[in-house]
């Protein structure tokens, strides 16, 4: 049995803005049967302190950034309990005013601390063999085995290297890290602290969530200033895509699904279908339905897609989108829905139980992200028959195969890819989706060849594995 201590700032289902939630919740179970033993260490915000039902104190913090501090055990949660870090209510990164809390830096500096402590071997019975820490909010980890020499090996995954933790030099002193950390080759980022940067500088392995975005990054289009560094660590990173926890993203069990369903009876999809019809007020017709389940970002290409509505209707399509973000996306949907009453409908909002059904029975997601470190709404599309339509980027490109003739023919389609990530682009893959979508025959075959792909973790369950006994030789 290998012990290790994952560190994030996510955890489905109990909390969670985007994928990195669905992932450290999942990967735990994944790893089990290759003799992986998983605790990750949470902040303990309010929901998070709320659900530790048996909670066994492991340590405690006199003074942890302003503050007294405690560590409480369950079986597989380790929970930061610092009240005055995080027992806030609401999203997990930014206040009431949408902007980020100013003491984010002690917050999430905390945490990677806290996870150096038990790598260096100091906390209780639990003696972690791999630190894993995900993402810039957990990257000090790494950088506190390092300077205080902890015996834990440490992974640290890249789930966006879009965030990554930067703050003024003067935070540098109450990090409890040696004077020679704040250098080029630790967390000083020109002249600031960056919380990735000294992440990536420290860790033992780099890993991002797919083969094609860890070839991305390296470059400077993609690299988001840290493409130097990626190159130069570039024998220590890998990409190993994710997979889906397959019991929650089940059609045959889901209960968010009016009407359950398997290949083999993909009509059944219909009722489903109808039911989004019915909560986003759109009209019942015999052609295509397009959803979006997405954050309302720039890197989700939710302006390209907002561009292409007019034409999207044109086409005799219509749009279910689901999403919440900037406040200029959100309107600019709504002002199309008002244009296209009863061809777009628009619910700005987070609501996971929406989530399921938009998949359960749209007939295709459009994803047209400008870059996707993995994604995993076209996974879910792939699991519910519902064909994604991606941007040819990221884990996107890796993990569908688009409907070219020779793939149609092969019988080997899942969905389709168009590049660049422009109005233009996504207007012909509309175009031709719809056209698809005209050949029933086709169309199911695509969708059956989605329901049959291993999305689930199993293989890159294996491959962390691998690589953390790599690491420990
Ligand atoms: P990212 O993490 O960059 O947002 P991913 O595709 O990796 O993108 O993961 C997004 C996750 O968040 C998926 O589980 C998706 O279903 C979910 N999601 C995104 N927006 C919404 C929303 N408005 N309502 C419900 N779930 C959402």
């Amino acid at each position: 049995m290998i012990d290790v201590l994952a560190v994030a700032s996510e955890y489905y289902p109990l909390v969670k803005t985007g994928g990195l939630a669905d992932v450290t919740g999942a990967l735990p179970a994944a790893l089990k049967p290759h003799g992986i033993t998983t605790r990750t260490l949470l902040p303990g915000y309010p929901k998070v302190m709320q659900h530790l039902s048996s909670r066994e104190t492991l340590h405690d913090f006199a003074d942890l950034f302003g503050g007294p501090a405690r560590l409480l055990g369950s079986a597989d949660l380790i929970v930061l309990d610092a009240p005055h870090l995080y027992g806030r209510e609401g999203n997990p990164y930014l206040g009431p005013d949408g902007k980020d809390w100013p003491d984010n830096w002690r917050r999430f500096a905390a945490l990677g601390l806290a996870a150096g402590e038990f790598g260096c071997g100091g906390i209780g019975h639990f003696k972690p063999r791999i630190v894993h820490a995900h993402d810039w909010q957990a990257a000090l980890a790494p950088v506190y085995l390092r300077y205080w020499q902890g015996t834990a090996k440490s992974v640290l995954t890249i789930h966006n290297l879009a965030f990554q933790g930067q703050f003024p030099s003067k935070i540098f002193t109450d990090l409890r890290l040696p004077p020679s950390a704040f250098a080029i080759d630790g967390v000083e980022y020109y002249g600031a602290v960056g919380f990735l940067k000294g992440g990536l500088a420290s860790a033992d392995a780099i890993t991002t969530v797919s083969p094609t975005y860890a070839a991305e990054i390296a470059t400077p289009q993609f690299g988001m200033g840290l493409d130097g560094m990626i190159r130069a660590r570039r024998a220590a990173v890998t990409g190993i895509v994710n997979g889906i926890d397959v019991d929650i993203w089940n059609p045959g069990t889901d209960t968010a699904l009016p009407e359950r369903y398997t290949a083999q009876w993909l009509t059944r999809r219909q009722a489903n279908k109808q039911a989004i019809e019915q909560r986003f007020g759109l009209d019942r017709d015999d052609g295509p339905l397009f959803c979006v389940v997405s954050r309302l970002t720039w890197q989700k290409g939710m302006d390209i897609l907002a561009d292409t509505l007019d034409s999207l209707v044109a086409h005799g399509a219509r749009l279910a989108l689901l999403g919440s973000g900037e406040a200029w996306l959100e309107q600019a949907f709504a002002v199309a829905a008002q244009r296209h009453q009863g061809r777009i409908g628009v619910i700005a909002a987070y609501d996971e139980n929406l989530s399921h059904l938009l998949q359960g029975g749209s007939d295709a997601i459009l994803i047209p992200s400008r870059f996707e470190p993995c994604g995993l709404t076209q996974l879910y599309g792939l699991r519910y028959g519902c064909v994604p339509v991606v941007a040819q980027t990221g884990g996107l490109a890796d993990t569908i195969i688009d409907a070219n003739d020779a793939a149609i023919s092969a019988g080997v389609a899942s969905g389709l890819h168009f590049a660049p990530a422009d109005a233009g682009a996504l207007d012909h893959a509309i175009a031709r989706a719809v056209a698809l979508y005209r050949e029933p025959g086709t169309w199911a075959q695509m969708q059956r060849m989605g329901m049959k792909m291993d999305v689930s973790w199993e293989k890159s369950a294996a491959r962390y594995a691998a690589l953390y006994r790599r690491l420990l030789g």
